[in-house]
């Protein structure tokens, strides 16, 4: 019986991180990994990022299950979130699923969550269609694993992050025979690591890099202060070993890492003496040449770590004079501004900086020849480079075609690409919509393109904000503008400026009010146009304009009762978020069905679309509120 097969991914290709990818087979949807993306450069206060599975909710019956590869964040991390909305079962090695379990742990919502399932490299699942199992790798984790789906059509293989190493430790090591018996069985596509395709030098053995830092704490007279990723229990471990070995004791320090080593540990991942490790009252006794420290975290975090150390900022320990900074993972490039910046600031606190990638390739990915040695191996009939840039993916691509793989053989998919094998031929199907998933403190999702633009033009050229009360009966400016603006310009220093927008403003409004075809939308659009094009001419600036338009004489008109009649279609007030909560809830549920309140509704929604308003308009009101102190109410927004 013939297979159709779709790859679909949802994250990981043309970007770093965030790996997810749906091998459907015959209806059936296999979801490998499911990891998270820490945003480039501080996406304008953006925590993480996670894929959109959108698809995957429409299609949440056809789920067989997670399989996962290792236990990095960008293969475990956006599980918290993807099991509060999936339920469906987890698979994964020993450390991956114990770190699995740390990462749902944290999450109030899935904390009860138990369909985890430990695997091995001898575990085969049998699913009808499909029968997965799984290949030992190595990468800077223990127990890193590839996934196998063997299929009718031949078999399709993950790879995961990985790459290869002869001196590799147990719990580290790659079984080539198994990834020969894998080739030799038929692999009928191959989603491999491309993270390091674009490298052409060979990676250090991890015997190199053990030995390095050996060195390092052997010849070095002071204290080591040593900046690693926490999830990299490899480089942890050859720290450890190190340190037994120069006769130094280490201090931990960092928030994530007493839970990854504790796990690590208990699991017997990690192995060191008890006495190894000191608390940081217990170091003062020492010399520090019997010392290390190990500062770690997530991604980026050491390295920040040893700014506040720079500067003095931490509690307990800071750099002090003759310490060596000692980088022992790699930061991703987006970070490299901030690790000059970090250099610079260690000299001046009188340290000195070493990095293991100054002196050697220690990737924990496989660098050009190691894909061409997996591909060789694997003999797959397509490739599809997947987990990094799409530079790298086209790295990837070429060291494929070097070997003789076909150019319309190698698929460099983005996101929601949707690639399909049916019936012999493998090619591109309809694609499907998939974006990314902000988070953003707890709220996950809610963070879309227009925030972000806002917050982008907020940080680029500031806010501009003008509140005007009118009386729209007496068609009167009642109280002069006054504009309130941060991060624009300086206001004391521009009076002109602003005196000047206060005049165009007064113009803007009081054109406006002369016209009998009233209209809040229009008056808001109006000042915001003519704002804008003078702030621009004056300062080539584009601040986010909000304009707040007060009305007063309310109790004058309600006295009225001719008013009173017309209050239904022409009332249009626009006072943002009242002081009094039981106003802001009223208006909502009534007069919603006056025709001309739609059109004013519209343009308002537009307007906060815009971004430009914060508030819910509210027109149309049976009940008018007692607008008497406008000014106040608006002030403070
Ligand atoms: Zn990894």
């Amino acid at each position: 019986m013939s297979a159709k097969i779709k790859i679909i991914p949802f994250g990981g290709v043309r970007e770093n991180g965030k790996n997810m990818y749906a091998v459907d087979v015959n209806g059936s949807i296999y979801i490998l990994d499911c990891g998270l993306k820490y945003p480039e450069n501080e996406l304008l206060g953006i925590d993480v990022v996670i894929p959109d599975w959108n698809y995957l909710r429409e299609n949440k019956d056809r789920i067989v299950a997670v399989f996962l590869t290792h236990g990095h964040a960008d293969a475990i991390g956006a599980l918290p979130y993807f099991l509060s909305e999936f339920n469906v079962p987890v698979f994964g090695s020993e450390m991956t699923i114990a770190l699995a379990k740390l990462n749902v742990a944290d999450e109030p919502k899935v904390k009860n969550y138990d369909d985890f399932h430990v695997v091995d490299e001898k575990t085969e699942i049998d699913f009808g269609d499909v029968v997965v199992s799984f290949f030992s790798t190595t990468h800077s984790i223990p127990e890193s694993m590839g996934i196998v789906l063997k299929t009718d059509e031949g078999q399709i293989v993950y790879t995961g992050d990985f790459k290869f190493d002869q001196t590799a430790k147990p719990g580290y090591q790659t079984d080539y025979a198994r990834l020969g018996a894998i080739g030799q069985a038929g692999v009928l596509a191959v989603l491999s690591d491309s993270a390091n395709a674009e490298n052409p030098t060979m990676n250090a053995s991890e015997q190199e890099i053990a030995e390095s830092i050996e060195e390092t704490f052997n010849y070095r007279n002071g204290r080591v202060v040593v900046a690693c990723v926490a999830s990299n229990i490899l480089r942890i471990q050859q720290v450890f070993d190190a340190a037994v070995k120069t006769g130094r004791k280490v201090c931990l320090t960092g928030q994530d890492l007493e839970k990854i080593v504790n796990t690590a540990m208990n699991l017997g991942k990690l192995s060191f003496d008890d006495d190894l490790l000191v608390t940081p009252e217990q170091l003062d006794s020492l010399d520090p040449a019997e010392t290390v420290i190990l500062q770690t975290g997530k991604m980026g975090e050491p390295i920040k770590a040893i700014q506040r150390m720079a500067n003095k900022q931490e509690k307990t320990l800071n750099l002090q004079e003759g310490d060596l900074v000692y980088i022992t993972t790699t930061p991703s490039h987006a970070m490299d501004t901030t690790v000059a910046q970090t250099r610079d600031m260690v000299y001046r606190a009188g340290g000195e900086v070493k990095a293991i990638s100054d002196e050697m390739n220690s990737s924990g990915h496989a660098y050009k020849r190691d894909l061409q040695l997996m591909l060789n191996l694997l003999k797959p009939k397509y490739l599809v480079p997947i987990q990094g840039e799409y530079r790298l993916l086209n790295a990837h691509a070429n060291a494929a075609m070097e070997l003789g793989m076909p150019a319309d053989h190698v698929f460099i998919l983005a996101k929601g690409d949707v690639l399909t094998y049916d019936k012999g031929t493998m090619g591109l199907g309809e694609g499907i919509d998939v974006s990314d998933t902000m988070i953003d403190g707890i709220g996950v999702g809610d963070i879309g393109n227009i925030v972000l633009r806002d917050r982008k033009v907020l940080a680029d050229d500031g806010i501009f904000i003008a509140v005007v009360t009118i009386d729209r009966k007496k068609k009167q400016i009642v109280a002069e503008p006054k504009i309130t603006s941060r991060g624009f310009v300086y206001v004391k220093a521009n009076k002109d400026l602003m005196q000047e927008s206060g005049q165009i403003i007064s113009k803007a409004v009081q054109n406006n009010l002369d016209n009998k075809e009233f209209d809040w939308g229009h008056l808001k659009q109006d000042v915001r146009e003519h704002l804008s094009h003078y702030l621009f001419e004056q300062t080539h600036r584009r601040p986010v304009i909000l304009p707040v338009i007060m009305e007063v004489n309310q109790h004058h008109r309600r006295a009225s009762s001719k008013d009173k009649a017309n209050t239904g279609k022409e009332q249009a007030k626009d006072v943002k978020a009242p002081a009094k909560p039981k106003a802001k809830s009223k208006p909502k549920a009534k007069g919603s069905n006056a025709p001309k309140a739609k059109t004013a509704g519209n343009k308002a929604a537009a307007t906060t679309k815009d971004g430009q308003a914060t508030h819910k308009p509210r027109r149309n009101r049976k009940r008018r509120p007692h607008a008497a102190k406008p000014a106040e109410t608006t002030d403070k927004q």
